[in-house]
């Protein structure tokens, strides 16, 4: 499919502007709006493991769109625009600023190696930080002066960050809790409209998150791909049929 009707107007897929890691951009001939396509991709290590997985892209894309819409439906501002296909949606072109906004209610990954808290401790106040989104250079850990030096955010768009990801947190863990699943950590990517404003970007899955089953322990995302423990597609299914029936 190259065209929708989206809000009276039919909509165009125009060039691919950029590969990631699960996903494809088009631009479309709206300059404001672009065209997402999910793959069938899981990598690890900021890309250095990749692995085709069957199935994988509609579910991450049908993840998302439940959660973008459960958070549209809390006012929480985002770039979600509409769904095309199973795999493929419209969203908001904006000015992704190069930050990467973890937010942590229990420790786990990095949080455990890095500064040997107990797996699962949980975390209170909740931890925020911020990473320079960098394949290159492995996406590393940066704070408020050395983004604000390098231009990369503003005081005021740190100070939204830090807000809007606190309330977005509120919301998932409510929400995964009445799927019977645990939120431990996740990751946030922002942009800028023209106007300045700053929306909520990116994807929401089990990509960027961290979902354990309460009932059984067991992990619900992309930790399963990471540690070679299974199908990882058994737990998003799991994570979108829970939801489903919740949303
Ligand atoms: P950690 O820092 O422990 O590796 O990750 C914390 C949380 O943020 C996890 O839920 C993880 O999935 C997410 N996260 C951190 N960095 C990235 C990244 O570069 N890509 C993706 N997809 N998720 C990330």
């Amino acid at each position: 499919m190259d065209s929708i009707e989206y809000e009276k107007r039919t909509i165009t897929r125009g060039a691919l502007k950029y590969t990631g890691k699960a996903k494809q951009v088009y631009t479309t001939d709206d300059p404001d709006i672009l065209w997402v396509h999910y793959l069938d991709q899981a990598t690890a290590l900021n890309g250095k493991v990749k692995e085709t997985i069957s199935g994988k892209g509609e579910l991450n894309s049908a993840i998302s769109q439940l959660l973008f819409n459960y958070l549209t439906g809390n006012n929480i501002k985002n770039h979600y625009l509409h769904s095309i296909s199973k795999t493929d949606e419209l969203i908001t072109s904006l000015d992704i600023l190069p930050i990467e906004v973890v937010t942590r209610n229990y420790a786990s990954g990095h949080f455990v190696s890095k500064f040997a808290a107990t797996p699962m401790q949980k975390l209170t106040p909740i931890v925020q930080e911020f990473y320079y989104k960098s394949d290159a250079l492995d996406d590393p850990f940066i704070n408020d002066s050395q983004i604000l030096a390098l231009n990369y955010a503003t005081n005021d768009e740190l100070t939204k960050l830090r807000a809007e990801s606190t309330i977005i947190n509120r919301h998932l863990i409510d929400l995964f809790r009445q799927a019977n699943i645990q939120l431990i950590d996740f990751k946030l990517e922002f942009g800028r409209t023209k106007n300045g404003d700053i929306l909520l970007a990116d994807e929401l899955s089990p990509d960027n998150m961290r979902l354990v089953d309460i009932a059984t322990g067991n992990s619900l995302d992309k930790d399963v791909f990471r540690k070679h423990s299974g199908d990882v597609t058994v737990g998003y299914q799991e994570v979108l049929t829970r939801l489903q029936q919740i949303i």
